[in-house]
């Protein structure tokens, strides 16, 4: 839906401006400019409305249409992460990751453990996550995990990552030191992908050293985001990534509205303009290092 057909239906002096923005809040942003090449790191698929096989196929057309060739659809519990596989064995464009949300840690027993690891087997499966420490939930929700269940269900992705030999997919909300310090005590996988980078410069220093793969997403291009932009622009092009995690985050001018994966081209080019290179010497390195992280065929 276009602001014209929006506007249409009742002028606008109709409207106070609370119901305005309101209704621009609902509105999905345009089409960007096709920018072929490039990969959604990291996205939820059934959250952006894709719960059936034809939903699936009509985000990841819209999603094609301006370049966004291949996304990964990442699990946020158990019924999501069966959901999630399905997806990805419905469309040829969907790779799948697996794992509970630290906010859903305490799920983690004996039977989700065996269906995790049977998960991961699958091939169209290319990623362990989205796991990792959220120190902001704890406080603000009672059905959130505590932080020592958090760790626990942490270190056993990590060990899940490191049997299967494929990517972890890391969640980390306001606990950079912690989340840190347990990936170093039980021992990195080979592939550590940081989703949704929010850390400071420092933080992403300390990353890029280890080798960790640093993934953007809509909140780098945000007008008080100095700081990840710093931590973006200091990021090397063999580890840099970019998502959408959408339905969230929404790049910049349409922040606060429906995200998906067409969306993407948004914040690659505002990747592009930060880094000084053109826009398609940025889809090439972003898309070429998700297919090569989570060894995703080209199409
Ligand atoms: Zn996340
Ligand atoms: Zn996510």
């Amino acid at each position: 839906m276009t602001d014209q057909d929006e506007t249409t239906e009742t002028t606008a002096t109709d409207l106070t401006a609370k119901e305005i923005r309101k209704r621009k809040r609902r509105m999905p942003p345009p089409d960007p400019t096709p920018l072929p090449g490039l990969v959604d790191a990291h996205t939820h698929l059934a959250a952006c409305g894709g719960r059936a096989e034809e939903d699936v196929r009509v985000i990841l057309d819209r999603a094609e249409a301006v370049g966004v060739e291949q996304v990964v659809t990442v699990a946020d519990d158990m019924v999501d992460a069966r959901w999630a596989v399905a997806a990805a064995h419905w469309d040829s464009r969907a790779f799948a990751a697996v794992g509970l949300h630290p906010t859903h840690a305490a799920d983690l027993d004996d039977a989700a453990r065996a269906e995790l690891t049977e998960m991961v087997a699958d091939p169209r499966v290319v990623a362990v996550g989205e796991t990792g420490l959220d120190y902001y939930w704890t406080t603000r929700s009672d059905d959130c995990a505590d932080p020592a269940v958090q760790r626990d269900a942490f270190a056993w992705h990590i060990d899940l990552a490191k049997r299967s030999g494929k990517p972890l997919m890391i969640h980390n909300r306001e606990a950079d030191r912690d989340l840190l310090d347990v990936l170093a005590a039980e021992g990195a996988p080979e592939t550590v992908i940081m989703h949704c980078f929010s850390g400071t410069p420092a933080i992403a220093r300390e990353c890029v050293d280890l080798g960790y793969v640093l993934s953007f997403s809509g909140t780098v291009t945000f007008t008080n985001s100095v700081e990840l932009r710093e931590a973006a622009l200091l990021t090397p092009d063999e580890l840099i990534l970019v998502e959408t995690d959408a339905p969230f985050l929404t790049p910049h001018p349409y922040r606060g509205q429906p995200n998906q994966s067409y969306c993407l081209p948004y914040t690659a080019r505002a990747l592009a303009e930060l880094r000084g290179v053109s826009e398609e010497q940025m889809a090439e390195t972003l898309g070429g290092n998700a297919r090569k992280l989570y060894s995703v065929p080209l199409r």
